[in-house]
């Protein structure tokens, strides 16, 4: 019997995944399924580009599975049994690989990689849920875009939160919307995390993109026309675009599997659950240490070294290989300010910001390069060719259920 890899979620994460399991696994010896809520792969580091009005490239998942051996399957995960090994499907509307819309079905694992992602975290601050907009997936990125349509000159938004998101969303707005009035609401002191230069320029950029900053305001609610502050201010807004949180899908909490507070699936250092040793967890969905013991953010820039890192520790477990190592560090914070400005901030391992912070149009052209590259990435995800293994692991599923909790001992 075909040893099956299930990989839930087909975000950066997921779909590399996927590639990379299914290239380096012998067809013979196992089967490789892609659960995928849309049809498509969603470059989401792009979500702000798509609510100011530009048009992405399509890149649908069947394309950048061609050649693999990995099925599709455009379904919605609706709960997963670690118990049983299973997973729950809905059919999508209109999606093919379960059956009409919204039938039930179940599939069964082996092995189970956990990549779901995230979305806009609604809870907290009330008028959120009601009347903010966000760009965290691609059907809110496509309704802000309508709604900023509707906005006649003058009309105001306003972005909340100070982090990489709310800074690119507001510029990629006030650059493609320059009749409008639009602001952005931070907690703190604007670009607080950057290096001076990193916090000189994007000062400079907002001044030249008329985006009025409100530092220090802590939102607490959001209406209809205008949002709310803690001081007591209520900043004028037609639209409010909601950037300041990322919550993950409630699924995982639902399991008996180990979860952080905010429900990430805790995973070691090859990205496998401590505390199921037949399931990973990659992406916005997991909660894994980086090198100086800081957990990874969620990112794409962390997502895809997960994925690999997941993809090789599985492929060395079933084959009786070495265990990887991939470098989960990072280098750099890549934060676009419109179409033809970026400030590129050098940071330290563990993500702390260095002096130097390039910036202007030639960062512009690197962030550019890297976005693609990350689409790129996601198709290409093994860059050498690499011998299709067989498993060594025989009855792998009786084996895995003997293991102990902790994995440390396993390595
Ligand atoms: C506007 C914006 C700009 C960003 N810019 C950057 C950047 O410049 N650099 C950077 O490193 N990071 C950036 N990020 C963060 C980055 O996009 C995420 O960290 C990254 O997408 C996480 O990858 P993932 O694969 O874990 O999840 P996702 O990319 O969110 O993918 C999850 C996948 O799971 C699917 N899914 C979810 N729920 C279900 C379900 N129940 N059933 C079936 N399928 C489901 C989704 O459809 C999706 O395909 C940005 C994010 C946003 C919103």
């Amino acid at each position: 019997m075909k040893h099956r890899i299930v990989i839930l979620g087909a975000g950066y994460a997921g779909a590399s995944a996927a590639g990379r399991l299914a290239r380096r696994l012998h067809a013979d010896d196992v089967d490789v399924t892609l659960v995928n809520a849309e049809p498509d792969f969603v470059e989401r580091v792009r979500l702000h580009q798509v609510a100011a009005g530009q048009e992405l490239r399509q890149r649908p998942l069947r394309d950048v599975l061609a050649g693999t051996g990995a099925t599709l399957r455009v379904a919605r995960v609706t709960a997963v049994d670690v118990d049983r090994r299973t997973v729950a499907l809905t059919a999508a509307a209109g999606a093919d690989g379960v059956g009409s819309a919204g039938s039930s079905d179940e599939l069964g694992y082996d092995t189970l990689v956990y990549a779901l992602g995230s979305s806009l975290d609604r809870r907290g601050v009330p008028g959120v849920a009601e009347h903010a907009y966000d760009v965290a997936g691609r059907p809110g990125a496509l309704r802000l875009r309508e709604r900023l349509g509707e906005l006649a000159p003058g009309g105001r938004v306003v972005v909340v939160g100070g982090g990489l998101t709310g800074v690119e969303a507001v510029s990629e707005i006030a650059e493609a919307r320059g009749d409008l009035e639009v602001a952005l609401a931070v907690r703190g002191g604007l670009g607080d995390w950057l290096s001076p230069a990193g916090q000189r320029h994007l000062r400079a950029t907002f001044g030249r993109l008329g985006v009025a900053v409100h530092e220090h305001a802590h939102v607490e609610q959001v209406g209809a026309a205008e949002v709310l502050t803690r001081d007591g201010a209520a900043i004028p807004a037609d639209v409010t675009v909601w950037t300041a949180g990322f919550a993950v899908h409630p699924i995982a909490a639902a399991t008996a599997l180990e979860v952080s507070e905010s429900g990430q699936i805790v995973v070691d250092d090859t990205m496998r659950s401590v505390s199921h040793p037949d399931v990973y967890a990659v992406g916005d969905a997991a909660l894994a240490d980086g090198p100086l013991g800081t957990p990874l953010r969620m990112s794409c820039a962390s997502g895809i070294p997960m994925a690999w890192q997941a993809a090789d520790s599985v492929v060395a477990r079933l084959t009786g290989g070495k265990l990887p190592n991939m470098p989960l560090g990072y280098v750099h914070q890549c934060i676009s300010l419109g179409r033809h400005d970026a400030v590129i901030q050098l940071v330290t391992a563990d993500d702390r910001a260095k002096p130097a912070a390039p910036s202007g149009r030639l960062a512009a052209g690197y962030k550019e390069l890297v976005c693609a590259s990350a689409a790129f990435m996601v198709a290409h995800p093994l860059p050498y060719p690499a011998r299709r293994r067989r498993l060594v692991i025989v009855g792998e599923r009786r084996q895995s259920r003997s293991r102990p909790a902790s994995n440390a001992s396993t390595r």
